[in-house]
């Protein structure tokens, strides 16, 4: 449905045009650092399938020069940051047209680097890469796009016109023909006014009409990411007069777009798009509740399976079911793959994470023992020290279970403090509570080549979100493609995602914190540790399971085609099939 509760529907697939994908934060390639979490990697994987379908697409994103920081911790755990510059001709080339977009009453120039994204089969998905660093630009205008999330919300604000607007012109200029605006986040949202403004034939004077309001309306579809009201971008009315403009300003207050006296950048996406999503079944009622005004839809997050599964596993799917690169969906039929092999090919990818974790740190972990990884964005809601709640309760399993490891991983944002503390106490914990039974170990740097090993090559992948703070999560989904089960609370993704003693197991819901440790432990002593030690031949089974039920539903193929059919295109396909079955029917009458 649109806003205005029609449904919108293409009668037939336009045979021309493209979808245009925005987001702060892509994950391109490893040696780009321009993401810092989930965002960037769902936005890098969902191109990535977008490639290897053949949707036609395009991207803009910022360029980062300065990428996202490089962790380092010290014995006690204290992060420290270092910028990790790159250089963007090394994998992108530079386009030729230059736009300019209006900044507190400066005229500020950008450019754009193309990175060809490829698919499977050849088809190209440009991604380009806003970038204000010329020789026309003031010394602060030059340093725009270096730094992702970094700075205040000034420098922020400033970003956001630069991706929004500079987005919109510079497909303008590169004469790109687009019918689909997709906003990954709000983080993009201004490109609704790049697009009214030009509506208006360019300038920002003038009064739009509702016909000029439906006309943005029509081409732009938003996704959101973000399950509580605090983590929505919101702006002053101060900064806003001041950064976007008086004219600018009393529109889009008359427009509906500021929330408790601030411009909200999830309301502006969400007034100026057709179609709005959560990211996963619970995201999107938990988003209605915050914005009931609007109609929000889910479309659970997924994972590009080729990217996220290790090169054993992938060996393997290919023997048994070749068609899984093509159509994830056939990953379902591995639900009668013998345990030896899945259990062969994880065993395998565990010793190259136990090797990997070797050369870092010098500790020698043991390949038998239950393993346990545990790796995110340290933020405090996702507590990586509940594992910790009762030391001498997670000693005692540890014993219990012959041994047990547990693999930590995580950055914090450099200006949050309490998830920097978060470090530290995990960092604290590992070091006084490791012994001959329990092996802790806190790996520093966690990124896209890190996160892979681990979800690869750990027993069990572990998450304690608070709940509903988890929109979706993803690395569980990177774990179930390589058989790993997860052991977490109903959150997110999980909440569709989990099947007791099937595909992982959940850490029922408490009171508190002590209420959902509790929880834990006992899932871990009285279901993960027996069943580990209990046979080799049913721990392969619930690695099977694990593929066939979640690897071949929480990807990114799956979720592409949703998008496809639901947002972009909607009511396509559908008319396309009734038209065969009413031509099927004519034929049977006949
Ligand atoms: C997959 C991934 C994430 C997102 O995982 P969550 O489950 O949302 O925490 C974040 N960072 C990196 C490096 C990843 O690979």
């Amino acid at each position: 449905m649109d806003q205005t509760g029609k449904p919108f529907s293409y009668e037939t697939f336009p045979n021309s045009g493209q979808i245009a994908y925005f987001s702060m934060e892509i994950a391109i390639h490893p040696g780009m650092p321009t993401y810092s979490g989930g965002l960037g990697v769902l936005a890098g994987d969902t191109l990535r399938s977008m490639a290897d379908l053949g949707v036609p697409a395009v991207a803009f994103t910022l360029l980062h020069r300065k990428g996202y920081f490089q962790q380092h911790l010290g014995p006690d755990g204290a992060q420290s940051e270092d910028v990790q510059p790159w250089n963007p001709a090394d994998y992108c080339t530079e386009e030729p047209a230059r736009i300019t977009v209006s900044i507190e009453d400066r005229v500020v120039t950008a450019r754009a680097w193309r990175y060809d994204m490829e698919g499977r089969f050849g088809h190209i998905v440009p991604i380009y890469l806003l970038d204000t660093d010329l020789d026309c630009n003031s010394g602060w205008d030059r340093g725009l796009t270096d730094h992702l999330y970094g700075g205040d919300t000034n420098y922020r604000l400033q970003q956001e016109i630069v991706l929004g607007m500079g987005g919109v012109r510079i497909a303008k200029a590169l004469g790109l023909d687009v019918n689909v605006y997709h906003m990954n986040e709000g983080h993009a949202a201004l490109l609704t006014l790049g697009l009214l403004e030009s509506q208006l034939g360019g300038g920002p004077l003038g009064a739009p009409t509702e016909y000029d309001i439906e006309q943005v309306r029509r081409k732009c579809v938003f996704t959101t990411h973000t399950p509580v009201p605090a983590g929505h971008d919101r702006f002053s009315t101060e900064q806003t007069i001041r950064i976007l403009g008086g004219d600018r300003t009393a529109r889009l207050e008359r427009l509906g777009c500021f929330k408790d006296g601030l411009l909200n950048m999830t309301v502006l996406a969400l007034h100026f798009s057709r179609y709005a999503n959560g990211v996963a079944l619970q995201h999107g009622r938990v988003s209605r509740e915050m914005f009931p005004e609007y109609p929000i839809d889910s479309i659970t997050n997924g994972v590009h399976a080729s990217t996220w599964t290790s090169a054993h596993m992938q060996q393997l799917f290919d023997e048994e079911v070749p068609a899984w690169r093509c159509d994830n969906l056939y990953l379902r039929n591995l639900i009668d793959l013998p345990e030896q092999k899945i259990l062969a090919a994880h065993a395998r990818a565990k010793e190259e994470l136990l090797a990997e974790v070797a050369s870092r740190t010098g500790l020698v972990l043991n390949p038998k023992v239950l393993t346990l990884g545990f790796a995110r964005r340290a933020a405090t809601y996702k507590r990586a020290d509940l594992l910790f709640t009762s030391p001498e309760r997670l000693q005692q399993i540890a014993a219990e279970a012959g041994g047990l490891q547990i693999l930590y991983a995580g950055k914090a944002h450099p200006q949050d403090e309490p998830g920097k503390s978060l470090i530290r106490r995990v960092v604290e914990n590992a070091s006084r509570f490791s012994n001959d039974s329990l092996r802790v170990v806190y790996l520093e740097n966690y990124a896209w080549d890190l996160g892979a090993m681990l979800t690869a090559g750990v027993d069990v992948w572990v998450n304690t979100p608070r709940r509903p703070y988890e929109a979706s999560g993803t690395s569980g989904m990177k774990a179930a493609l390589n058989g790993v089960p997860s052991l977490s609370i109903l959150d997110g993704w999980w909440i569709e995602g989990c099947i007791e003693g099937v595909t992982g197991w959940a850490i029922e819901d408490g009171a508190n914190d002590a209420d959902e440790a509790e929880s834990l432990y006992r899932k871990l002593q009285n279901a993960v540790v027996p069943l580990y030690r209990e046979s080799q031949e049913k721990w392969g089974r619930m690695m099977r399971t694990t593929v066939a039920f979640n690897g071949s539903y929480f990807n990114t193929d799956r979720m592409v085609r949703q998008y496809t059919r639901n947002a972009y295109y909607p009511g396509v396909l559908v008319e396309k099939h009734r038209a065969k079955v009413t031509e099927e029917e004519a034929s049977l009458a006949r």
